[in-house]
């Protein structure tokens, strides 16, 4: 594994970190990896039980992977349904009936392989009886409740919150401090960790948290080779850079958050988790307090925090 020269291997130790926002897509979960590992799994069984040239199945399966990543939900349709007529589009006319069952087979084959394993489930445990844990995912509601959903991820966290519930996306600050404000943290307190430079970090930059940690996708750490920090745009320069998640723990500060201070007390079922989920009524919940957001957070930068503010104080999503 390529690594980037003059990575900081380990967060600044005096740090005042009680909480970690978590990126899902190709952070938490490999989604582009197990996508197309499935539609390879369509395409062997168009070729070996549908009469498909092999070259034919892998098209199929391409441009079904292709359609699906340019737009996975429909808000004005069920997911079954968006996802089967995507199939049905791709296909050639004699076998467009396929379509549910290959939406069912892909399915499937796509949550064996996005499942989390167990060291990143064991990882999730251990950071949780010290810090407060958050996701923060950029994506359609329907599509990123599913992932959420079918792979359990409600246990790990104490906070989660899909941009299409709510009127921002990464990198926008707002998202940031809407995390903050569920958990009663400031956003100094905070460790950002995910794949893109313009969402992640840039956001978590943006929005004064006290570091943030990019897990470049496994094709950029092969192009890294030997660029270093420096290389990196300065608004969206990360703190630390790690090939997996599951260096994250090694270089995080002790933690500031009660649960770092009282672990014996600190019960995970006693937290109230917050979503974004069902956004009717989080969503009325949280809104009156939106405009208190930015002056809550812009001015109370943790005396820790690395970055200077260098953002400019635009609130809407870029
Ligand atoms: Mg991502």
């Amino acid at each position: 594994m390529s690594t980037f020269r003059g990575a900081i291997k380990r967060l600044n130790c005096d740090l005042k970190i009680s909480t970690i926002f978590f990126d899902l897509d190709n952070t938490l979960i490999a989604t582009r990896k197990a996508d197309a590992k499935a539609c390879s799994k369509v395409a062997d069984l168009l070729h070996r039980e549908h009469g498909f040239s092999r070259e034919l199945a892998n098209e199929t399966a391409t441009n079904y992977l292709t359609a699906f990543r340019r737009c996975p939900d429909n808000p004005d349709v069920a997911l079954a349904q968006w996802r089967s007529q995507l199939w049905q589009d791709v296909l050639p006319g004699t076998h467009k009936h396929l379509a549910s069952e290959l939406y069912g087979r892909w399915l499937e084959w796509r949550y064996r392989y996005l499942a989390l394993p167990v060291e990143v489930q064991t990882m999730l445990q251990t950071l949780r009886l010290q810090y407060l844990l958050g996701i923060i995912t950029n994506g359609p509601t329907a599509a990123q409740w599913e992932k959420i959903d079918r792979l359990a991820l409600n246990k790990y966290f104490d906070c989660i919150l899909v941009s299409s519930d709510l009127p921002w996306a990464k990198p926008d600050r707002n998202i940031f401090y809407a995390a903050c404000h569920y958990l009663g943290v400031p956003p100094g307190q905070c460790v950002m960790i995910g794949d893109k430079l313009e969402t992640d970090i840039q956001g978590g930059i943006e929005a004064n948290l006290g570091a943030t940690v990019w897990l470049p996708l496994p094709t950029e750490q092969r192009i890294i080779g030997d660029r270093t920090m420096q290389d990196v745009p300065e608004h969206v320069r990360p703190d630390a850079i790690v090939d997996s998640v599951l260096k994250l723990p090694a270089m995080l500060p002790p933690s500031t958050s009660f649960r770092g201070r009282r672990p014996a007390e600190a019960e995970v079922g006693d937290w109230e988790q917050k979503t974004t989920r069902n956004r009717a009524a989080q969503y009325n919940r949280i809104l009156p307090e939106i405009p208190d957001l930015y002056s809550t957070y812009s001015s109370s930068s943790n005396d820790c925090s690395q970055h200077s503010n260098g953002s400019n104080s635009s609130n809407n999503s870029s």
